[in-house]
């Protein structure tokens, strides 16, 4: 980081305001390690460099049908289908007669 107003040259060397110049060296020749990613995307968090995630836009993205757990009780007992095999369904089941307060079935 510099105050000085920095020039590149047509060499690709900066020329400082204050009269020095400075010639960039290529990442593979640097001695130290260049932790940056060359995405310019990437940011920083700490002591860490993120890129973005690969995601499927918003537009493409489909969400699964669901099925809220409380259907089981509308179905009979001991069914086995997906809702009603679920660890929560089987304690809705549990619940409802223990206080004896089944919804009436469809
Ligand atoms: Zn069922």
């Amino acid at each position: 980081m510099t105050h000085n107003d920095v020039t590149v040259l047509p060499d690709g060397r900066r020329l400082y305001s204050d009269g020095h110049t400075y010639t960039p060296v290529p990442r593979e020749q640097r001695k130290n390690r260049v932790l940056r990613p060359e995405d310019p995307r990437a940011v920083r968090r700490g002591n860490r460099w993120y890129l973005p995630l690969p995601v499927i836009p918003m537009e493409q993205r489909e969400m699964p049908q669901t099925r809220p757990d409380d259907e089981t009780l509308r179905h009979r007992a001991l069914c086995r289908c997906t809702v009603c095999v679920r660890p929560a369904s089987k304690e809705l089941w549990r619940i409802a007669l223990r206080r004896g307060s089944l919804p009436p079935r469809d």
